[in-house]
């Protein structure tokens, strides 16, 4: 819709009640009285505005963007048009991806407001998570996600005035990449303001963050790589806390950082989740038994999550690259096929490479950076919290560090459930 630039406001609930009552659409859906629609905040977001509406009808998500960080408030401004960049990459994902993003009702562009289907019973991933819960779609479904919207917005699928028309279409949210380029690829390794961690246990780990030079060469090469390598359209924040399930359904949400990005800062994102998820496990009230199966079945997701993704990632593309990459004619015949198979194998063992290293960035940044995750948050006790949390960062370092040292996914499985009741020396005093 052509709004005219200019007139954005924010809606909070009688403003956003009449204007919801004027599109004819959403009334429809919602049903015929709007003075009896019930409208609740509900974001627990870290950046924006999210009313649920429910009329006699049927319910729908609101989400506003707000000109500043929500978390911060407004001394932390940051541009409205990141909620374009939502919609945008949202219209991708459903496109690429059908089934597996809320569906789109209406957006207006002035106002920085999306409305989308409302996800009920759905619950953020990361909360159930907590409570111990399993999900069996999720691999299925997040791997199909991920190798689906990675690979039909590379190279490898597009032409390169595609691919290049891609690039451009995101390339203005900048704003939100420098978020992450500060707050994943930088302040968790320097003295920053926002930086916490849980003192004084991780004290001497925070120390040694700021003053690792290799570990300062490796984020920056991380950097370098999110920065640099516009791979394919990335959501660019695929957490836990960006994924909404029930049994049988699994939703992704909140695009936001959507830009062109390298593949495997998507994949190293759910695997960081996982394995923070399966760290923190130790942490909390869990009958044993039911802790033991929960931890199995989070070390078995992170492997399958990379398995699936990279099995259907290559069946795409073994079943038809159309990209302006590996041209078929430079691969005819047997002699060709087979030296394509096999720099499809490498391409995926650099893949994996990228995956472990962000996923590791991932993991110390929600331990020593700005925002924290529920999954160790919610371990009441700090000195029980710090020991979880200090596992986590002896794997990320690892594998920051010794990338070499993961080959494959079942040596990043191995090396955390050998990690699983290791003890750090605070945890003597
Ligand atoms: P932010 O960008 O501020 O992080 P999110 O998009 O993550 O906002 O949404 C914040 C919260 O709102 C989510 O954690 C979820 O609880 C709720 N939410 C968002 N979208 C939907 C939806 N389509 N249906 C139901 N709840 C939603
Ligand atoms: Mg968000």
């Amino acid at each position: 819709m052509a709004e005219g630039q200019g007139d954005y406001r924010i809606l909070h609930e009688a403003a956003l009640r009449d204007y919801l009552a004027e599109q004819p659409d959403l009334v429809t859906l919602l049903g015929a009285e709007p003075v009896s629609w019930s409208i609740t905040e509900v974001g627990d977001g870290n950046l924006n505005l999210v009313f649920i509406v429910k009329g006699d009808r049927g319910g729908v998500a609101v989400k506003q963007a707000l000109p500043y960080v929500r978390l911060v408030g407004e001394s932390w401004p940051l541009p409205l048009s990141r909620a374009h960049y939502e919609y945008l990459s949202l219209s991708k994902q459903a496109q690429l991806a059908p089934g597996l993003v809320p569906a789109l009702r209406h957006h207006n562009e002035a106002l920085a407001l999306t409305v989308m289907e409302l996800l009920e019973p759905h619950i953020i991933m990361r909360k159930g998570m907590v409570a111990g819960t399993q999900y069996p779609r999720f691999v299925d479904d997040i791997t199909t996600f991920m190798a689906r919207t990675l690979f039909f917005t590379s190279d490898l699928a597009l032409s390169a005035a595609e691919k290049k028309q891609g690039i451009a279409a995101f390339a203005g949210n900048h704003a939100l990449c420098k978020i992450t380029e500060d707050l994943i690829f930088t302040d968790p390794y320097r003295i920053a303001e926002q930086n916490r961690w849980t003192a004084p246990y991780l004290d001497a780990l925070a120390a040694d963050l700021r003053d690792d030079m290799d570990l300062h060469v490796a984020i920056s090469r991380l950097k370098l790589k999110f920065m640099a390598s516009p791979e394919a359209l990335l959501h660019g924040d695929l957490h836990t806390g960006s994924i909404m399930v029930t049994d049988s359904q699994t939703r992704v949400i909140d695009p936001e950082f959507a830009f062109y990005g390298p593949m495997g800062f998507d994949v190293g994102a759910v695997l960081a989740n996982l394995l923070m998820a399966y760290f923190a496990s130790a942490g909390h009230e869990r009958l044993p038994g039911e802790r033991r199966a929960f931890e199995a079945w989070v070390l078995e997701t992170v492997e399958q999550v990379w398995t699936e993704f990279a099995r259907k990632f290559l069946d795409l593309w073994r079943a038809g690259a159309a990209g302006d990459a590996y041209p078929a004619s430079l691969f005819a015949g047997e002699k060709g096929a087979a030296r394509l198979e096999a720099e499809r194998q490498a391409y995926m063992q650099r893949l994996f490479a990228d995956t472990v290293g962000f996923a590791a960035a991932k993991t110390i940044r929600r331990i020593f950076g700005l925002a924290h995750n529920i999954d160790f948050e919610l371990i009441e006790d700090p000195k029980r919290r710090a020991i979880s949390e200090a596992r986590a960062v002896r794997l990320a370092r690892a594998m920051m560090l010794e990338a070499g040292a993961f080959p494959t996914i079942a040596d990043v499985t191995g090396a955390a459930r050998k990690l699983r009741d290791w003890q750090p020396e605070f945890a003597a005093g």
